[in-house]
């Protein structure tokens, strides 16, 4: 590993370099090996944003064959379409395949702490989290007649 305070000190005292051809080696390696990394980062987000960037076209032509299009059924299809391709599909025997909002809640990035009944949640407040407005109002109930 580079020493980069060295490295900045050398720079620093213009003819007095301190540095060996060695570490300036080693140095640029380094430096090369991190633009290659970098551009392989870049490409990756690219890609990243621009699947996200589909995805939320897909949903919004959705809406439109919904509103303005063929109806229901066809609005559906192109989400079907866009999760069939690349085998998103849900599995409705998996856990809360046949549940909307608790599939979401288990399976969104960034869940919320699980309810006190097991399921996962989508109504926070502070470090707990409810699958619904009815256990955030027992739960509230509970901590109400403890204090
Ligand atoms: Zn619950």
């Amino acid at each position: 590993m580079i020493d980069l305070d060295k490295l900045e000190t050398a720079a620093r005292a213009a003819n007095q370099p301190s540095i060996s051809n060695a570490e300036i080696l080693e140095l640029t390696a380094e430096v090369r090996r991190l633009r290659k990394d970098t551009v392989r980062r870049l490409e990756l987000t690219k890609t990243i944003s621009e699947a996200l960037h589909d995805n939320i076209v897909a949903m919004q032509s959705a809406i439109i064959e919904w509103q303005h299009g063929r109806g229901t059924e066809a609005g559906l299809q192109w989400i079907v379409n866009t999760l069939m391709g690349p085998g998103q599909l849900p599995d409705f025997d998996a856990p809360y395949g046949k549940n909307a909002q608790l599939w979401f809640n288990e399976h969104q990035a960034h869940p919320f702490p699980r309810c006190f009944c097991g399921n996962p949640s989508h109504i926070a407040t502070d470090s707990r989290g409810y699958c619904s407005e009815e256990h955030a109002r027992q739960d509230a109930t509970r901590t109400t007649a403890s204090q």
